[in-house]
């Protein structure tokens, strides 16, 4: 369960507005007879599945999602006005289980599929219709059916917008929780990662999913106990963050270890947009650090990124980079989207 995001939120359809109890009063009509509305019927709380969304972020700032009641019927046979619907909007791919956690209620797998979560009460009736030959003036009218309300948790399987790579030690674990609230195990020594831990960046109001990918050592390529899913997470990603130790003497050999690597892999690892950083730039002197920047330069072609994930230097400006294009890389894929549709 460990690449779900998850939220808990309650929705409340509206309650059926009552039906209304009232007669006919006209001058030299003695007698009128009943005229109460129905009221209006409850709005229903829907949610709809999108792909313009891709986590449950929004969640966490809103857990109560109610529709509105229907208004009551009024006389003169006027019908109570009917409750708007709330609509809940949630990425493709959510899961709504009950408030167990275990119950499935469904799985939103397409763009634009509905599904009524909690559906509106009834109006009442108004005393129209419960005139009858033998009660001709009936003071009875409905009130309004309760709407229905519940928990539910809406689940969503994580897939990585942005990779963190590079060799066991470089910071990636400290880099990810440094930019969001994942919270990985951090240790000084190797491989204390051994499958991918995801982390959800907020940037303004929008999210991406940063995957601390485990260091691409020998076998990864191979998929050595990762299988699928680690390939899921990689062919998703729009872009890679390429954390070098600074404190490691062999930096351009370090880099080249990792693109090799990437390149073995396939599936197109090797060809995504790659953000450089060195990485632990506080432990280093300002003479070191000249001399690392300018031998991974070289070792790469472009400058690298200068960063403390430890202290949280430079981060921020990483991630803005990677968000410009993770931004490009949905844009390209709904394009993409957009044509397949076309052409089928
Ligand atoms: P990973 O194997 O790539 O996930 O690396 P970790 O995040 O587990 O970090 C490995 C070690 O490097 C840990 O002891 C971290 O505290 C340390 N470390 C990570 N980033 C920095 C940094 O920016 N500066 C310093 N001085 N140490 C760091
Ligand atoms: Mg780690």
């Amino acid at each position: 369960m460990r690449f779900l995001d998850s939220a808990k939120i309650w929705v409340q359809s509206g309650h059926g507005g009552a039906g209304c109890a009232s007669f006919r009063r006209e001058k030299f009509i003695p007698d009128g007879g009943p005229n109460g509305g129905d009221g209006g019927k409850g709005g229903s709380v829907i949610v709809v599945a999108s792909d313009d969304l891709n986590t449950l972020i929004d969640f966490r700032y809103a857990q109560h999602f109610k529709a509105e009641r229907g208004e009551a019927g009024m006389g003169a046979e006027r019908h109570g006005r009917n409750g708007k619907d709330r609509v809940i909007t949630v990425p493709v791919g959510t899961r709504i289980l009950a408030e167990d956690k275990e119950t499935i209620i469904a799985d939103l797998t397409e763009d634009g599929q509905r599904l009524v979560l909690c559906r509106g009460g009834d109006g009442g009736r108004g005393n129209t219709h419960f005139k009858t030959s033998t009660n001709r003036a009936p003071r009875r009218a409905e009130p309004g059916w309760p709407g229905e309300e519940r928990w539910i948790w809406l689940e969503l399987r994580l897939l990585a917008d942005a990779g963190l790579v590079g060799l066991p030690n470089a910071g990636k674990s400290t880099f990810l929780s440094a930019s969001s609230r994942a919270r990985p195990k951090i240790a000084d020594y190797p491989f204390t990662t051994l499958e991918p831990k995801l982390g959800t960046v907020t940037i303004d109001h929008d999210a991406f999913v940063l995957a601390d990918i485990p260091g691409l050592i020998k076998g990864a390529s191979e998929g050595a106990g990762l299988g699928d899913r680690f390939l899921g997470h990689v062919e998703r990603c729009g872009v890679l963050i390429h954390l070098i130790d600074g404190t490691d003497a062999k930096i351009a050999q370090n880099y080249k270890t990792i693109r090799k690597e990437l390149e073995l892999y396939g599936h197109g690892l090797a060809d995504k947009t790659e953000i450089v950083c060195l990485n632990k730039v506080d432990a280093l002197t300002k003479e070191q650090l000249r001399r690392k920047a300018k031998s991974l330069e070289q070792a790469c072609g472009q400058a690298p990124m200068l960063i403390s994930a430890a202290t949280g230097e430079n981060v921020r400006p990483v991630l803005l980079r990677a968000y410009e294009l993770v931004k490009q890389a949905r844009a390209e894929a709904a394009a993409a989207k957009a044509k397949v549709l076309e052409v089928s």
